[in-house]
């Protein structure tokens, strides 16, 4: 092995624009001192995130759980909100700190996405939502969720925080549901540093979206509602202004490196993928793993083993989040034994746009055991 190969690799590593694009979007701030409270490059980037996602409307926010909650307040949930467990600890968080109760439904096998079978026995009289997740950039069902939705009166608010630029049959996904929530943490796809917003399919939820974002104070000094602090700065639209222009490039490379791990791969036993998608435009967001029995070694026995070669892959999503210490005893209800066995067995590997593909095929050699 070479010695320049033992650098650590860590699961991601941001994209950054070129460093003077960055300055010279930053400098007419020297003069305006115009820094933030909807500023004139938020507004140019919510024009064109909508652009770029497909929907009419885009509430940009400073990340993307404060999304998640800015969303929930506004959209005025109460009782039980049926979600998924196999998912990033935020998702349960925005509903739990609004006062509502997660219900929890199991997620399907083969996409790690909320099972649209088990979704109607799930609802009582006290359900208001369904928030799912498109979990590792899978879409949902989102076709199912929409009428299941529609035909009990509930609302749909998706965390598409993974799902940056996907689309189902040349569809934009955030044109499903009522509101998706994504993220723009700099550990995503395309990224603002911290960052996030709202794809928003109804203008009329618009007003209240914004009103929650900035305190509940439409303009002046007086409160309408008890809203929170969720402004995007003018630092974090330019970089998302300057990183914009790359995202198609940086999924195109990350696209590359999912090749390169597939070429490893596939048909090998007691290893899953992510499911064949051919009637969706991906985002190669992340690269799970599922370890079956039938591989011989243990998820956390490839994990020990990559780790000691300085590469750091990540066990998302364990534990999930019904199972987290400030859940598991609550009896929030929902059987999820699904959730629970892929959380045991899931390892995403490292992805991101500048990962070579000598890197790649060293992390697929090191978890095959194969010497060369
Ligand atoms: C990243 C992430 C969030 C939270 O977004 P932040 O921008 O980090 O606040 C929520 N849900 C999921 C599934 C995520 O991966």
């Amino acid at each position: 092995m070479d010695k320049d190969q033992t650098k650590p690799i860590y699961v991601t590593r941001p994209s950054m624009p070129p460093y003077e694009e960055f300055c010279r979007e930053i400098a007419s701030l020297w003069d305006t001192r115009f820094l933030t409270n909807f500023g004139e490059k938020h507004n140019r980037l919510e024009q064109a995130l909508a652009g770029y996602l497909g929907v009419e409307n885009f509430v940009l926010t400073v990340n993307g759980h404060l999304a998640l909650e800015t969303a929930v307040e506004a959209m005025e949930l109460a009782g039980e909100v049926i979600t998924s467990p196999f998912t990033f600890a935020s998702s349960t968080h925005a509903l739990v700190r609004h006062g509502l109760t997660p219900v929890f439904c199991d997620v399907r096998k083969d996409t790690f996405t909320m099972d649209a079978d088990l979704i109607e026995p799930l609802i009582t009289e006290k359900t208001t939502a369904i928030l799912p997740v498109h979990v590792y950039g899978v879409p949902c069902e989102v076709t199912r969720i929409d009428e299941i939705a529609n035909k009990h009166h509930l609302k749909v608010l998706y965390d598409a925080a993974h799902a940056f630029g996907v689309r189902v049959g040349g569809v934009p996904i955030a044109t499903y549901g009522d509101i998706s929530m994504f993220s723009f943490h700099a550990t995503k796809v395309f990224h603002t540093i911290e960052g996030g917003g709202l794809a928003v399919n109804h203008a009329a939820c618009l007003q209240r979206l914004n009103l929650v974002k900035r305190f509940g104070i439409p303009a002046g000094e007086d409160a309408l509602l008890a809203g929170t602090n969720a402004k995007m700065n003018e630092f974090q639209a330019a970089m998302g202004l300057c990183n914009l222009p790359l995202a198609d490039q940086s999924i195109a490379e990350r696209k590359r490196v999912c090749e390169r791990y597939d070429a490893h791969f596939t048909n090998v036993s007691g290893i899953q993928l992510l499911p064949d998608m051919p009637e969706v435009t991906r985002n190669y967001s992340y690269y799970p793993i599922i370890f079956h029995d039938a591989f011989g070694k243990t998820r956390d026995e490839v994990c020990a083993a990559l780790e000691a070669e300085q590469i750091y892959p990540r066990k998302y999503f364990c534990p999930p989040t019904n199972r987290l210490t400030c859940y598991r005893d609550k009896g929030y209800r929902g059987e999820t034994p699904i959730s629970d066995e892929l959380s045991e067995r899931v390892l995403c590997l490292p992805l991101y746009a500048e990962l070579t593909n000598g890197d790649a095929d060293r992390i697929a050699r090191l978890i095959l055991n194969k010497s060369k």
